[in-house]
């Protein structure tokens, strides 16, 4: 439905379910914060796993770190962002209003047509003091990127860990930015968290690894189930790109706001490692003892906005269907991403059904994340389940006491199958693995 999905009703379906609140929300919130709920933060930490089982786990060479968000003030005017890391503002002369001129269509004010000053550069890192006296020597930043925690560690990984190029060094972690204009809900915002990688590489052999991952990054969606039509690739202009930049790719989703960065991945050449270089007076070269020789490696970077791809994969696996004359909502998200795997819902609240359908709750929440919900009618309860993405309901009925059978219910198909629960789990963990062919006929309607 992309393209065509209302933002609002986004926004609406992850307070009413506990995706996502507005930070502070009692003190009438807090600009451009957000607070994720039970579910949302079930999705974020599956999207985060996803990535981390794609990139670490699934890889021969890149290993993981998790660095401080503060670090040594010289990190930041090293690589370039105490001088550079900077958006040209604009404030309008009537309103106001402060806007980021790159952001901006026409001439005037967005808000009220109004004119417009001369821009200035705005350092979007965030200031701060580490410990008890304010005075510029104590001056700290918020990292506006996690990349450099891998820059600055490159040497000690290559150290202790005994690795050849290519290496790997990935990360998930928050950053801030001091945006001039945050919005589209979690699109942008002044603290996220990143998912990013730094594959340092032979210089020779930078621009093959360089469409290795662009491709590799393009297909991480995909296989998740974003629609390709939702999806492309846009190559910077050269006129874009970071001035050490050789090259850079965005991966870019279609929005309801319209096409927009998902991820960008980039050829840092050997910008970063050079500047540590010369600033740091540390040696950060690397020496290939297969080729006999001492070089500072190139840099792949690919790098993607945890809170950005949920929203992404939210607004791809939003659906409003008819079924039966009503209208169901329904978000076909991929499995391996739903916060529940499976819904456990007696068919009423009547006491005799409660010991079996507590056992098989029991059963299943030590394999899967589950929801148990014995209130309302059971169409409303599948409803309930739709609406938050779980792939699978396990009814459990007056005929289940007799036969030790239960229904499984599928979300996109409808279809449902009668199972004993001592294979239950088997069922459930190949369907949401998609390991072998699926037990469910390809279509049915709702009994
Ligand atoms: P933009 O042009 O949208 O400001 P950028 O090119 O500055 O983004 P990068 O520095 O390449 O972004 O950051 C890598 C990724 O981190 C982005 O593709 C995005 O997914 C995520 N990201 C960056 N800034 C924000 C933000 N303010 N809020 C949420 N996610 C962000």
């Amino acid at each position: 439905m992309s393209g065509e999905v209302d933002m609002e009703k986004i926004v609406s379906l992850c307070k009413r379910r506990g995706f996502i609140f507005p930070s502070s929300e009692i003190y009438g919130g807090l600009a451009s914060c957000w607070d994720y709920g039970p579910l949302g933060i079930e999705l974020k930490r599956n999207v985060k796993n996803a990535w981390w089982k794609a990139m670490v786990q699934e890889q021969e060479n890149v290993v993981g770190i998790d660095t401080s968000i503060m670090m040594h003030p010289r990190v930041w005017e090293s690589s370039g962002h105490v001088d550079g890391f900077t958006d040209p503002l604009v404030e309008c002369k009537n309103c106001h209003l402060r806007w980021r001129l790159d952001k901006i269509e026409g001439k005037g004010c967005p808000e009220c047509d109004g004119e417009l000053t001369s821009p200035r550069t705005f350092n979007l890192m965030f200031k701060t003091f580490m410990g008890p006296v304010e005075e510029e020597a104590s001056v700290v930043y918020l990292r506006p990127e996690t990349a450099q925690g891998m820059f600055v560690n490159f040497a000690n990984i290559v150290a202790s860990c005994r690795k050849k190029l290519p290496l790997g060094i990935a990360q998930i972690g928050k950053s801030f930015r001091n945006e001039i204009t945050p919005g589209n809900f979690i699109f942008r915002t002044r603290e996220f968290e990143q998912m990013e990688m730094e594959y340092f590489v032979k210089p020779g052999t930078d621009e093959e690894w360089f469409d290795y991952w662009v491709k590799e990054r393009f297909d991480w969606y995909t296989r998740l189930g974003m629609r390709k039509e939702n999806l492309r690739l846009r190559l910077h202009e050269k006129d874009e790109l970071a001035h050490y930049a050789k090259a850079c790719y965005d991966v870019e989703y279609l929005f309801p706001m319209g096409w927009s960065e998902l991820e960008g991945i980039a050829n840092r050449g050997n910008y970063d490692l050079t500047q540590h270089i010369k600033c740091s007076g540390r040696d950060l070269s690397f020496y290939d003892a297969e080729a006999d020789e001492r070089y500072v490696p190139y840099v792949i970077e690919p790098s993607a906005g945890v809170d950005r791809s949920m929203l992404a994969f939210l607004v791809d696996a939003y659906d409003e269907e008819e079924v039966k004359g009503e209208k169901r909502v329904v978000l076909h998200l991929h499995p391996s991403l739903s916060p529940n795997k499976v819904a456990i819902l007696p068919l009423s609240k009547n006491e005799k059904l409660l010991p079996l359908s507590r056992q098989v709750h029991g059963q299943l929440k030590a394999e899967f994340m589950t929801a148990y919900d014995d209130a309302q009618s059971i169409g409303r309860r599948y409803r309930r389940q739709d609406e938050i993405g779980t792939p699978f309901c396990v009814t459990i009925d007056f005929q289940s006491l007799e036969d030790n059978q239960v229904t499984i219910r599928e979300r996109d198909s409808l279809a449902q199958i009668r199972v004993s629960i001592d294979t239950l789990n088997g069922i459930l963990k190949s369907e949401l693995e998609g390991i072998s062919p699926s037990a469910f006929p390809s279509s049915a309607s709702e009994q």
